[in-house]
């Protein structure tokens, strides 16, 4: 007789709220997919004072890894043993292992945003790349950007932010070759005639705020351009109507969704995730 075999694999997110993450979604139809029948991807709301009570908890129940969101990104830091390189540069963490206890703490944002570029078909080295926003994603995207090469980077960011883009700037030059400019962002910026690629990483267009669009020159686009939206929903922005219809190449927030869930699954199982199925299984969630 075949032994039976009910352990549960566990896996997860923690957040405050959470309640509207879609990551349980993607994962779950990934694991369905790959014939993974016993791995669970658990939504946890943890409160910002509990971060240290959930982890020992994700060691207790020997939970194979966990994804951060907000407000843990930067605070699960002080628990973990290792932190990849980028997400040390970074400063924040959105996914961590655990390997038999040792935990070890990466970033997947700007990892997924980098192979959604490669699927588009470009390289970031020696590009020129605009990047609107210096939050926790756009932290992520320049790192990762910096780190394979990309020449110059100007990040556009509002003047109350001054710190969080001059942090950024800091960090860049300091430890990458790439050359930054910071552009306080107070009219509609003009994007340079000579950049490869412009990316939005602010949250601006995210629902509900589905008519809002960055504040920029949209006739300084020019079809030599390719642009990228962090926003996965909705998917085709305002931004990127803007840009489709001047005819240039663009992608939106899915694919790099998308494809850090699929990071995710593969740090965790060893396992390369069906993505076309994770992106049907999202579409048909946000719809
Ligand atoms: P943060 O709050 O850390 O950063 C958002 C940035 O956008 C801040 O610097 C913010 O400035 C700026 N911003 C917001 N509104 C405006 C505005 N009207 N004009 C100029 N700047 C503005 O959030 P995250 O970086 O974590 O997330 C940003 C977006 O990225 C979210 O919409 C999120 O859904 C998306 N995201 C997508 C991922 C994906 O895989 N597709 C992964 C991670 C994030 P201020 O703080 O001053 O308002």
């Amino acid at each position: 007789m075949k032994k039976q075999d009910y352990l549960d694999h566990l896996v997860g997110v923690f957040g405050h709220p959470v309640a509207e993450n879609p990551g349980v979604v993607i994962q779950e139809a990934a694991f369905r997919a790959l014939g993974l029948d016993r791995w669970r991807f658990l939504t946890i709301d943890v409160e910002p004072e509990k971060i240290a009570d959930a982890i020992t908890g994700l060691k207790a129940m020997k939970m194979r890894g966990i994804n951060c969101t907000i407000p843990h990104k930067l605070a699960v830091i002080p628990y973990l043993d290792k932190i990849a390189p980028s997400a040390r540069l970074i400063g924040a963490v959105n996914t961590v292992i655990n390997d038999n206890g040792v935990l070890t703490g990466e970033n997947t944002d700007g990892q997924g945003f980098m192979i959604a570029l490669a699927e588009a078909g470009l390289s970031a080295k020696g590009k020129k790349i605009v990047v609107l926003g210096a939050g926790g994603a756009a932290r992520a995207i320049c790192v990762e950007l910096a780190l394979a090469g990309a020449s110059h980077l100007t990040i556009v960011n509002i003047p109350k932010d001054m710190a969080l883009g001059e942090g950024l700037v800091k960090t860049l030059r300091e430890n990458t070759q790439i050359v930054v400019d910071y552009v306080p962002w107070v009219d509609a910026f003009k994007i340079p005639a000579d950049t490869d690629i412009v990316v939005n990483a602010t949250s601006i267009g995210l629902y509900p705020n589905v008519d809002d669009k960055p504040n920029i020159d949209y006739d300084t686009l020019s079809t030599s351009m390719y642009v990228q939206d962090v926003i996965p929903n909705p998917a085709f922005t305002p931004f990127l109507q803007e840009a489709d219809k001047r005819g240039l190449k663009w992608q939106s927030g899915l694919s790099m969704l998308v494809n850090q869930a699929a990071l995710n699954i593969t740090m965790w199982t060893g396992l390369d995730p069906d993505k076309e199925v994770m992106k049907k299984a999202l579409k048909e969630a946000l719809s």
